[in-house]
């Protein structure tokens, strides 16, 4: 089949007036003008969109879907306050509970036209609930603990796979380690070290928050409690998040989440190591952390991807949101650089840019179909008026998700899960 719209945003190459894809089974075959796509298949379907632009399907690099439940439960607050409140809560969810609001993420996520993620996961449930709506990318399993002979037990605990690719051929998985106050030296290491042996992606929150930065550098501030009782071993090693990962030999090829409070240096330092930074900026707006240094990443050579992070800190899994917000934050980043955050390059810092983030041929088909006015600066036009109400299709893996707006080809039992979660959320939401 061929599906056009009037333009069609390759991003790896230029954009393309009249553009078209061409889709057999799973992948793209070709890109080109609809002209060029009917004359040398006549006799393949044509899909057209009318007044929109064909992207790839969206890159959101940072997602907890596991936790959308959490919409509208903790209202805004310092990060130290916010995550004291998230314990609780998130303990008290069963794995029913997690495949519901990862049934409901994940829907939300195609309706604002995001196919791939990079989700830290709690068990098995997100990546079900992805394979279930067509979403590929990977998923993280997360592991607490302190020292490295726990990792067996926490692998095994949240029924850790034995291979890193899994499901249907759409989906990775990673490991890890939350964050440096939540895990010790000990736990990170053996699992990044487990990660490399077996071929698993490895990400962790780094310097989220002033708060971190502080108990890292100087061994005080208000994380400090938490790590006493979280990782009662941990030593303040007197550096910044990063400088700290590169020390315990971490950082090479790490996707490091978040890097809002760095410390001299350390841009330079993720530029040389890691894999690449997740910007959340709604997520970090939410929770008093203010802005990541987003210019001096971008000029430090940082390849740039971007999150909405769970619905606990953000009211929306929408990358049009975060890519203005990010703007507000580095007004000199050009449209084009911004869409490709929003895809290749979110592609790349999670190691599927073999398979996702433009429209070529071999890549999965992945592809999204915008609203937007008539124009003749597409890019320009996406980014700065792009929002969930005006995505018209996804397509996912060859297979319509959305069509027209309305979802496609989905079970009952995954719309009945998000359903409740969606209610719940509702009632939440009203209460805050
Ligand atoms: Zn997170």
């Amino acid at each position: 089949m061929i599906i056009a719209g009037d333009w069609a945003l390759p991003v790896t190459s230029a954009p393309i007036r009249r553009g078209a894809v061409r889709v057999q089974g799973s992948k793209i075959t070709s890109v080109g003008t609809l002209e060029q796509l009917t004359r040398a298949n006549p006799s393949d379907s044509i899909h057209d969109h009318p007044g929109c632009v064909i992207t790839p399907g969206l890159v959101n690099a940072h997602t907890h879907l596991s936790l959308s439940s959490m919409l509208g439960l903790l209202p805004p607050s310092d990060f130290a306050t916010w995550i004291s409140h998230m314990a609780g809560p998130v303990q008290a969810l069963s794995p029913d509970d997690f495949a519901d609001a990862a049934a409901f993420g994940a829907l939300e996520c195609l309706r604002s036209g995001i196919t791939v993620v990079g989700d830290i996961a709690y068990g098995p449930e997100a990546p079900a609930a992805a394979a279930d709506t067509g979403i590929g990318g990977v998923f993280f399993w997360e592991v607490l603990g302190i020292s490295a002979d726990e990792l067996p037990e926490a692998l095994a605990r949240h029924d850790f796979p034995a291979e890193s690719s899994a499901c249907d051929g759409r989906t990775l998985c990673g490991i890890s380690p939350h964050a440096p106050y939540t895990s010790g030296p000990g736990l990170i290491k053996a699992a990044y070290d487990y990660a490399r042996r077996w071929h698993y992606d490895f990400a962790i929150h780094v310097a989220e928050s002033l708060a971190e930065t502080r108990l890292l550098a100087a061994g005080e501030g208000p994380l400090r409690s938490a790590v006493e009782r979280l990782a009662p071993d941990f030593r303040a090693p007197g550096v910044g998040t990063v400088r700290y990962l590169e020390h315990l030999g971490v950082l090479k090829d790490a996707v490091a989440v978040h890097c809002v409070n760095l410390m001299p240096g350390e841009a330079e330092l993720l530029a040389a190591h890691a894999r690449g930074v997740v910007l959340c900026p709604r997520s970090n707006r939410y929770l008093l952390n203010g802005p990541a240094p987003v210019a001096q990443l971008r000029m430090a050579g940082v390849r740039l991807a971007l999150g909405t992070d769970s619905l606990a800190s953000n009211d929306v899994l929408d990358l049009f949101a975060e890519a203005r917000e990010l703007i507000a934050i580095d007004p000199e980043l050009t449209s084009e650089r911004v869409l490709r955050i929003m895809t290749i390059e979110g592609a790349q810092v999670l190691g599927v840019d073999r398979d996702y983030g433009s429209l070529e041929a071999g890549k999965h088909a992945d592809l999204v179909a915008i609203q937007i006015a008539d124009t003749d600066d597409p890019i320009g036009a996406l980014v700065t008026r792009g929002a969930p109400e005006h995505i018209r299709s996804v397509v996912t893996g060859g297979i319509w998700r959305l069509i027209d707006g309305r979802m496609a080809f989905l079970t009952k039992e995954i719309e009945q899960k998000s359903a409740r979660v969606a209610e719940k959320a509702a009632r939440a939401l009203r209460g805050a």
